[in-house]
């Protein structure tokens, strides 16, 4: 067995340790600067090894999105990880090379900070050591499977004779405020029968409404689709509370023809591994979500 310690280049530590990669790259990391780390990465898919790598759902690594993209047609594996509650948040800084070599420290995969003391000890040759930092791996990537899973999972209704699907969505009042608040409910719906049941009201956002207006408003391709990525990042927050999420709905009123007015419930926003099993249009309810402000 062998441990070397560095205070300093972590970069190139990094780097030279990864690049002897002949078979797999372990990597939980909290903090990663993607782009920092791109070419890195990418060598070490052309040399035909697996990469995986699990890091935190934070703002950071997320604005590197496009890059994570790219790693993953190249065929690396990357989870941002939603903890199940807001207070387990994952700090591990290690990386494990071809089940042989650990790197572990205190040093986030940044650029080299040189304004603060960081360590990444390397130890080779200790195959327990390898054991158990193999198992915390899996652990952080089956927290992740765990959570798609119930995203995934199909409940079914329990109305008599009814075979229709459950969905949590989360329904926003069709008035805001003066101030673009908004108003609403999580609601459990049933694809089928007429089966609702609220489970939690008064969720207040008050950056929806000034969203889809700029979304109404946009232009041009580039700008839709750089508001679209905000709203889906924002509506995938209300994702780590503790009732699952599936979709986010909007009331809507109106007149069809004279005196004939309507109510329904348009689907603004689905969770991606719902996808076509929720309908994109609840007609004739507002699922009773009236707020009046
Ligand atoms: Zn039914
Ligand atoms: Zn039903």
């Amino acid at each position: 067995m062998t441990v070397e310690s560095h205070f300093e280049n972590h970069k190139s530590v990094i780097e030279t340790e990864l690049k002897q990669t002949k078979e797999t790259v372990l990597i939980a990391v909290a903090w990663i600067n993607f782009k920092e780390y791109f070419n890195i990465f990418k060598e070490v898919l052309t040399n035909k090894a697996k990469l995986k790598i699990v890091c935190s759902d934070n703002w950071q690594n997320r604005s590197h999105q496009t890059i994570i993209d790219n790693l993953v047609n190249f065929g690396a594996e990357i989870r941002l990880l939603k903890m199940p509650r807001e207070t387990n948040h994952m700090y591990h800084k290690f990386a494990i090379v071809d089940s042989k070599t650990i790197l572990n420290g205190s040093f986030n995969w940044s650029p080299n900070a040189t304004s603060s003391f960081e360590n990444i000890i390397i130890i080779k040759d200790f195959p327990n050591e390898v054991t158990k930092f193999i198992s915390e791996f899996n652990k952080l990537w089956d927290i992740e499977s765990k959570a798609i899973k119930d995203l995934q999972k199909n409940t079914k209704c329990q109305e008599n004779k009814c075979d229709g699907e459950l969905f949590n969505i989360l329904v926003f009042s069709e008035k805001t405020t003066k101030y673009y608040e908004v108003y609403g409910d999580i609601i459990e719906v049933c694809t089928c029968c007429n089966h609702q049941k609220t489970l939690q009201n008064c969720i207040l956002n008050n950056r929806i409404e000034f969203m889809l207006n700029a979304y109404q408003d946009s232009s041009d391709d580039y700008e839709t689709e750089l508001i679209d990525r905000d709203i889906n990042r924002l509506l995938d927050s209300y994702v780590k509370n503790k009732i699952t999420i599936h979709a986010i709905g909007r009331v809507n009123s109106g007149l069809r023809y004279r005196d004939d007015d309507f109510v329904e419930t348009n689907i603004i926003w689905k969770n991606k591994f719902v996808g076509d099993r929720l309908p994109d249009k609840f007609d004739d309810t507002t699922f009773g979500v009236v707020y009046d402000n």
